[in-house]
C-alpha cells in the first residue's frame, strides 16, 4: 500500500511515521508513505503556495496550480484509488472506514491549510474528503497522519499478532474490555482472578462480558447493531 500526502508543511509529518508499528511496517515493505511539498510545486521565486481570499477576510487560502500540479505528477506515475482532501466537514472517520481503506492500493492525501484549499480543486481533482471529527484543525497534517495510522495497523502482516487489530475496539461493534500487565497487585488493585487462572475458555468469556458490559456504558448504541 502506498500513500502519497500533499502538504505546505512537510515538517508536520516527519516525526508520526518514523517510529514503532509506522516505521516497522515501512521497513517490512508493507506500506510506502511518501510526502510532496507544495513548494516543490509552487512557481516563482517565492514558491508561494497560498494567497488572500477573493472576497476579503481573515485568512491565507491554498492557490489551486501548485495543488493541481502536484496531483497531476503524481497520477502520471500510477494510478490512485482514493484522493482525498481532509476536511472538516468530510465523512467522519471511523473503523468501517479505516477498514474500507486498508484495501485500496494508492491513496493520496491532500492536507490543506489556513483556510482550506481553493473550491475550485474540490470540485475537479477531489472525489472523497475525510474529517477526523467535528472541531478544526489548523492543518489536515496531523488529520492525514491520523488516517495514515488508523489503516496501516489493519494492513495484515503489520501488527505482529495480526489478530490483536481484530479484537480492538470497534471492529465488532464492540469497545474492547480492560487489560493488565505487572505487578498483579498495585495500590490495592488487584488483577481479576480468572487472568491468572490460565484458562483460556473463562478469560475469552470474561474478556467478552467486559467488552459488553463496556460497550453498554460508554457506546450504547452500537449494540442495537
Ligand atoms: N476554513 C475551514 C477550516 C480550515 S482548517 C472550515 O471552516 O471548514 C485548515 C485545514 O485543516 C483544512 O483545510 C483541513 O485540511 C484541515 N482540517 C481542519 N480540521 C480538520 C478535521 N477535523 N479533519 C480533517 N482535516 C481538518
Amino acid at each position: 500500500m502506498r500513500f502519497d500526502i500533499i502538504t505546505c508543511l512537510p515538517g508536520l509529518l516527519q516525526g508520526p511515521f518514523n517510529d514503532s508499528i509506522l516505521q516497522r511496517a515501512k521497513n517490512k515493505g508493507l506500506v510506502e508513505i511518501y510526502i510532496h511539498d507544495l513548494r516543490d510545486y509552487a512557481k516563482g521565486k517565492h514558491r508561494q503556495v497560498d494567497d488572500y481570499a477573493y472576497g476579503g477576510g481573515a485568512g491565507m487560502v491554498l492557490l489551486v496550480e501548485p495543488v493541481a500540479n502536484c496531483i497531476n505528477s503524481l497520477k502520471l506515475e500510477r494510478e490512485y484509488d482514493e484522493i482525498i482532501y481532509m476536511s472538516p466537514d468530510g465523512q467522519l472517520l471511523d473503523q468501517k472506514l479505516a477498514n474500507k481503506l486498508s484495501l485500496k492500493k494508492n491513496i493520496i492525501l491532500l492536507a490543506g491549510h489556513y483556510k482550506g484549499v481553493d473550491e475550485r480543486i474540490r470540485t475537479n481533482y477531489i472525489a472523497s474528503e475525510i474529517s477526523i471529527g467535528d472541531y478544526v484543525l489548523s492543518g489536515g497534517e496531523l488529520a492525514a497522519a491520523v488516517v495514515v495510522d488508523t489503516v496501516v495497523r489493519l494492513i495484515p502482516g503489520v501488527l505482529s499478532n495480526e489478530s490483536s487489530a481484530l479484537t480492538d475496539s470497534y471492529q465488532d461493534d464492540m469497545v474492547a474490555p480492560p487489560v493488565y500487565t505487572r505487578p498483579s497487585e498495585f495500590e490495592g488493585l488487584q488483577v481479576p482472578d480468572v487472568l491468572l487462572s490460565g484458562n483460556e475458555k473463562m478469560i475469552e468469556e470474561w474478556r467478552f462480558e467486559q467488552a459488553i458490559e463496556r460497550t453498554k456504558k460508554r457506546r450504547p448504541g452500537l449494540l442495537d447493531k
